[in-house]
């Protein structure tokens, strides 16, 4: 057998035709950026996350580096983060000319809100936390804290759209919140795609101007931007993709339940926590041998990901930085291993999974 950790080909002849017909519709109206699909998204966006604005852009990336620049981050100004997060993360951080402060990790792979606090000095702005692998933090704790010191807090829920944290969704927590729509993500484009949610009208105006060359409406360049404008073919795609969604979510429920009862004794599958909703962008499982593990599960055919085999600051970019002691999270990043588990595996494939697990343990 060969099972690929992730398989983009659309399949689903439906899934398809639904596609396609968007894509049509586009090359029939013409409007191929910022067209009607875009607008029609970003009102689904914000509905979907009880904000009152969102602005569609070229990328997640690009939507953290868009929100710090409009939200007026400056350097000297210290953001607080997780270490765990792929690294665009922490280059949006960077780039918008903020410091960064990393707080290590619960068992859950997210942010310890306990620790959050000791790391605040009067140089902090704001907090960023990342829903890692579709696993909201503890979003009441966070905007406490916040309230507390006057910090803003944005939501990196990149991995989380549709995850929900007592009862509440991924993005509406935030001041401002950004998720990718690349098509990895499980609320997909056809390649590159992101978008920002906010109640700040002010911000909302900030970042409309930001997404093309910092003009407003009259065509006058107030503040030098770059191009971070949404394709509508994407946001067709977006749209017709977010019909699945919740398919889709439950599928990858299922799938991860199922490793669960398989796996618990033999490795350490994700905790299942009261009050959250688990979207499985990722199912992380934790082991002593993920290495030998990784590679055997690759001779008998089966594909995993390390997400992430390093810590945002141990990229060789950020060696400047102080040697963090975070020891959670450097514990973590050396057992870490995602299995395949996507709404197109089957049944079958997923047994496999499991006996070589169970096998090589
Ligand atoms: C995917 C991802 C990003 C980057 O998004 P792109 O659309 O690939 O630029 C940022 N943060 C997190 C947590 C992500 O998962």
């Amino acid at each position: 057998m060969k099972i690929p950790y992730l398989n983009l080909a659309v399949n689903d002849s439906e899934l398809k035709k639904e596609l396609l017909l968007g894509i049509e519709k586009v090359l029939t109206h013409g409007r191929l950026i910022l067209g009607p699909e875009v607008r029609e998204l970003e009102c689904k966006v914000a509905d979907f996350c009880h904000k009152k604005y969102a602005i569609a852009v070229s990328s997640g990336t690009d939507a953290l580096y868009l929100t710090l620049r409009c939200l007026g981050i400056q350097a000297q100004d210290e953001i607080i983060t997780t270490p765990l997060s792929p690294i665009p993360t922490l280059n949006a951080i960077y780039l918008a000319g903020a410091s960064p402060t990393f707080v290590d990790l619960e068992n859950n792979f997210n942010i310890n809100t306990y620790l959050l606090e000791s790391s605040i000095t009067d140089k902090t702005r704001a907090i960023m936390p990342v829903h890692y692998a579709g696993l909201m933090c503890k979003m009441d704790t966070i905007l406490e804290i916040a309230e507390k010191y006057n910090l803003l807090v944005i939501e990196d829920a990149s991995q989380a759209f549709g995850s929900m944290f007592k009862d509440k969704p991924a993005g509406s927590f935030g001041h401002t919140n950004c998720f990718s729509l690349n098509s990895m993500k499980i609320l997909s484009s056809l390649g590159e795609a992101g978008i920002i949610v906010t109640d700040d009208f002010e911000v909302y105006e900030k970042l409309q101007q930001a997404r093309y060359a910092g003009i407003n409406n009259a065509g006058e360049c107030l503040n030098p931007s770059l191009n971070f404008r949404m394709d509508t073919i994407q946001a067709a795609a977006v749209l017709t993709n977010f019909n699945y969604l919740s398919t889709k979510i439950e599928r990858r429920q299922k799938i991860a339940q199922y490793y669960n009862s398989q796996l618990k004794d033999v490795v350490q599958c994700p905790l299942e926590e009261k009050s959250f909703r688990h979207t499985f962008y990722a199912y992380c499982i934790l082991t002593d041998h993920r290495n030998e593990l990784k590679k055997y599960l690759q001779e008998k055919g089966i594909e995993t990901k390390i997400h992430y085999s390093k810590l945002m600051f141990e990229h060789l970019a950020y060696s400047h930085l102080k040697t963090l002691e975070l020891s959670n999270a450097q514990k973590i990043v050396k057992k870490i291993l995602s299995l395949p588990n996507h709404e197109n595996l089957h049944d079958d494939e997923i047994q496999y999974i499991i006996d070589c697990i169970k096998k090589f343990s």
